[in-house]
């Protein structure tokens, strides 16, 4: 398998209008808080975006857009802990963008969880310094982060000077889009010097739901013979200190900034400047923080197990699985906090969270269950927030916003800015109400891999049963069927007809299966919770057997529409809209958003066959070819095979793929039936934030589910195993580029090892299982006692 290589992420040159991209990149974090990878000596500019977000830290403030007041709420761009910069005796500061770069490496080192950034630099005056630093946030201590700088002066000796500091003068401005929006969400409760080298900052949200503390610790090692004099700094949102260094020519000195960051939003701080000092006080050195925070990971690491022939797959499968575990990790477990599209490293969506959850879980659940349950939880506690949705929309059940933050309320901004035009667009893509049914695929999802009863029967259960009251509400009886009137689906570009006023589609395929799917699950899930549980929960809901007949009369005569060639209609009425041709759009409009373009060109994106992203092709993805076929029997329309096939060589052409979740949705959705489009999908999604030419928009977050589903296809889809009510399904068919894989898995407790390996894929069970681990080929039921390898011959 591939080697150490893979394991790293390296940058050999410098290249300043390179770097909001690689501060996502190199961004670390440990599912509590992540900073990005900025350089240390420069605030917010043009080139360089510090930021640090802390989950589900947002805040709520009124903006006027559009002539419109609204309320917007906003991941918080949280103060500055990385400023440490540094001058020779009382010169300027350095700065890297204004120094002489002789020599430049920059790696990520995800098995440590940490960055190293190595440069040769001088200034005007000829000094050459080597400079190497290093960074981590800590895994083991979640309130902890570190910098270590070393300093090396090549061709001199000197005083020098060097500042550390905390910096609550920030301003969320990391996305051009929300130039319009409030940027300032701070307010600053205090900056002070707090004992010798300790400062601290505190600050809170503008709403005043949320107080940050951050502390500081300056520790000079090694610094020469000159003494290390500090001197504190402490004025208008800033505070530190300066420490007085004697370097000596080819001698290192070495300073470590350790600094804590505690919020009121975690239970265990209820003073977070009482608990950031403790934090710093009692933090270890540098190279026992790291020696932590690196078995931390180890451990982490030998839950995810993923091996590749090819090192590029692998490094970019490792590069996912690590920025997951940087926004959600087991430390995030003790927060209420949901999984961010983006994750915590920049602005995008101002880091509200969508249905791409869904796209992330089938990695924590086959691993660590604990993070997966404290996602749902965070839905859970937002279900009185979504039957309220409900019932003010004259609705019953839950009716999940498609946006949520931190009250689960609806969070979509009333508009979107198009940047092309500088008009502001109405934004409808609230009415993505196929967000529920993601809440409830999740949950089952969840509870068949980890066989989490409890959690079942406490918590999920009632999600989803109130999400399939909610479909049943929603749909309205139309002759001897049911509708589902004004949605969009997962295609963002439709929002309404162009020969209708009001916005919202009727009958989107998307919606209205996975509305059966959860009405048919929830039916189903009724009769698998003991029995006593199934009747105190009818009874708590008011579930009674004239509204379950309602949910199985609906199951089997929902709408889906189809064309005149049995293709899927993406909705009702798709193809009378005009064809597009891609050509229309002149060139200099050609590579942008093809909403934003046919706007300025005073055209829109509904008058056309033209889709932001996969949406018909999701029901293949998520549901598999069997599922799907089955659903459209039970509804009295015959679809086979072939017509999968159809439908997606007729919307291919027909996607633009605007959104990261396009090509993993139609990779997942062909990998049985087009192995080698899957593939081509399945590489180019593994490049999605790492490849500069392909990242889009990778400066203001990683692209989670993007992230996740390649993970997810590859155990799901590649090597076929999925759990199943009746249980672990084995059923692989990886591509022929795939190569030798090897993945680590959970399963209801139980740990097994995948690896394809000579034509076969070779399933063992963990010595250490508690019992026998039970799996399903076909008809066939096999028993793995503990340590025992089953080989399976993959299909050729
Ligand atoms: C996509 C959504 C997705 C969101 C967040 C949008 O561009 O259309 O499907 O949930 O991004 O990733």
């Amino acid at each position: 398998m591939a080697g150490d290589s893979a394991w790293t992420i390296e940058f050999d040159h410098y290249d300043p209008g390179d770097e909001t991209r690689r501060e996502v990149i190199l961004a670390l974090g440990n599912g509590v808080f992540v900073t990005r990878g900025a350089v240390t000596d420069s605030g917010q500019d043009d080139r360089h975006y510090p930021g640090t977000y802390h989950a589900g830290c947002y805040d709520r403030v009124p903006n006027q857009v559009a002539g419109e007041r609204d309320i917007t709420e906003s991941l918080v761009n949280l103060p500055n802990w990385l400023p440490l910069v540094f001058r020779p005796a009382a010169g300027a500061w350095w700065r890297l963008d204004e120094l002489g770069i002789l020599e430049y490496r920059q790696r990520l080192d995800m098995r440590g969880g940490r960055t190293v950034r190595e440069v040769l630099a001088q200034d005007r005056d000829g000094r050459r310094l080597r400079i190497e630093e290093e960074r981590l946030v800590s895994m083991d201590d979640p309130r902890l982060c570190a910098l270590r700088l070393r300093l090396q002066p090549v061709n001199w000796t000197g005083q020098a000077e060097l500042k550390a500091t905390l910096d609550a003068r920030v301003i969320n401005a990391n996305v051009r889009r929300f130039e319009d929006y409030e940027k300032r969400h701070l307010r600053v409760l205090g900056a002070e010097l707090a004992g010798p080298g300790v400062a601290l900052l505190s600050v809170q949200t503008s709403d005043r739901r949320a107080t940050v503390a951050c502390a500081q610790r300056l520790h000079a090692g090694g610094a020469g013979d000159g003494g290390n004099e500090m001197a504190g700094c402490a004025n208008e949102g800033q505070c530190g200190h300066v420490l007085r260094l004697a370097l000596r020519e080819g001698e290192c000195a070495s300073v470590e900034k350790l600094v804590a960051l505690c919020s009121s939003l975690d239970p265990r701080h209820a003073d977070p400047s009482a608990a950031a000092l403790e934090a710093v006080a009692g933090a270890p050195d540098f190279d026992t923080l790291q020696e932590r925070h690196a078995r931390a990971w180890e451990r982490m690491w030998a839950d995810v197990a993923i091996e590749a022939d090819r090192a590029d797959v692998l490094r970019a499968l490792r590069f996912h699985a690590f920025h997951i575990l940087q926004t959600v990790s087991p430390h995030t477990a003790a927060l209420d906090a949901g999984i961010p599209a983006r994750g915590w490293h920049g602005e995008a969506y101002h880091g509200h969270v969508f249905w791409d959850e869904l796209f992330v879980l089938p990695f924590l659940n086959f691993r660590f269950p604990a993070i997966a349950r404290a996602s749902l939880m965070y839905r859970h506690r937002r279900l009185g927030a979504a039957r309220e949705a409900a019932r003010a929309a004259g609705l019953r059940g839950a009716m999940y916003p498609w946006r949520s933050a931190s009250e689960g309320v609806e969070v979509t901004p009333r508009h979107q800015k198009n940047l092309l035009n500088g008009e502001w667009m109405r934004d409808h893509t609230w009415r993505q109400r196929h967000i529920g049914s993601a809440i409830a695929f999740s949950t089952w999802h969840y509870w068949l891999t980890t066989g989490d009863d409890a959690f079942m029967q406490d918590c999920g259960a009632e999600m989803m049963l109130e999400i399939a009251r909610f479909w049943a509400s929603i749909a309205e009886p139309a002759g001897d069927r049911y509708v589902i009137r004004g949605v969009i689906g997962p295609d963002e570009y439709h929002n309404a007809y162009p020969w209708r006023e009001e916005a919202g589609l009727d009958n989107n395929a998307c919606t209205n299966l996975m509305a059966v799917w959860t009405l048919c699950r929830a039916r189903e899930l009724l009769g698998m919770l003991p029995a006593e549980q199934a009747a105190s929960l009818r009874r708590r809901l008011a579930l009674d057997d004239e509204e379950l007949a309602l949910w199985d009369r609906i199951s089997r005569r929902m709408t889906v529409c189809f064309h005149e060639d049995g293709v899927i209609s993406q909705f009702e009425g798709f193809e009378r809209l005009e064809p597009f041709d891609p050509d229309c759009l002149p060139p200099h409009l050609a590579g942008e958003r093809t909403d934003w373009a046919l706007r300025a060109l005073g055209r829109n994106p509904d008058e056309f066959q033209v889709t932001k992203q996969a949406d018909v092709l999701a029901l293949f993805y998520l549901l598999g070819e069997d599922e799907v076929t089955g659903m459209l029997r039970r509804l009295g329309y015959a679809f086979g095979r072939e017509d999968i096939l159809r439908t997606a060589r007729y919307y291919l052409p027909r996607t633009v793929h605007r959104s990261s979740l396009s090509r993993v949705v139609y990779c997942g959705a062909l990998a049985r039936l087009d192995p080698a489009q899957s593939w081509d999908f399945w590489l180019h999604a593994l490049e999605t934030d790492l490849n500069p030419l392909k990242g889009e928009s990778v400066q203001e977050g990683v692209h989670l589910g993007a992230m996740g589903s390649t993970i997810d296809i590859l155990q799901r889809r590649y090597l076929g195993i999925s759990a199943t009510p009746q249980g672990l399904r084995i059923d692989p068919a990886p591509p022929p580029g795939l190569g030798r894989v090897s993945l680590g898995l959970r399963y209801r407790g139980l740990r097994l090892q995948a690896e394809t390996r000579d034509g076969c894929l070779a399933i063992t069970a963990d010595g250490g299982n508690a019992g026998p681990l039970h799996l399903l080929r076909g008809e066939e039921r096999i028993a793995l006692s503990p340590g025992e390898c089953v080989e399976m011959p993959l299909p050729h």
